[in-house]
């Protein structure tokens, strides 16, 4: 059964890149296991998305990726903007370090 040491071997690969990226180490083993190549390639890509800058479109006030040039929801073509949002994955660290996300910019 090669099949299932190579599935297995993916799901392995996709479970440990998913937790050290801060995700669930099995739900990206079982992602990886059930479609192995493309498991994989999520699990690498997954955070490399959450990492990306993001700004909020001046049309629809949508937030997208720094480097979409197109709205997705509007169809607004976007300028590269002057101030970027942080990431989801700052917020998310921010929060668990207990601060609020814009603790650092509020006046007192
Ligand atoms: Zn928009």
């Amino acid at each position: 059964m090669p099949y299932l040491f190579i599935a297995l071997g993916f799901a392995l690969a996709g479970g440990w890149v998913g937790k050290l990226k801060g995700s669930s180490f099995w739900i990206w083993f079982l992602i990886s296991g059930i479609v192995p190549v493309i498991g994989l390639a999520a699990a690498l890509l997954y955070r490399w998305d959450r990492n990306e800058l993001r700004r909020e479109c001046p049309g629809c006030g949508r937030v997208v990726k720094l480097h979409d040039a197109i709205c997705t929801r509007c169809g607004t073509e976007l300028e590269f903007p002057d101030v970027a949002i942080a990431s989801e994955a700052d917020v998310a660290e921010r929060r668990a370090a207990g601060h609020a996300p814009n603790a650092a910019n509020s006046p007192q």
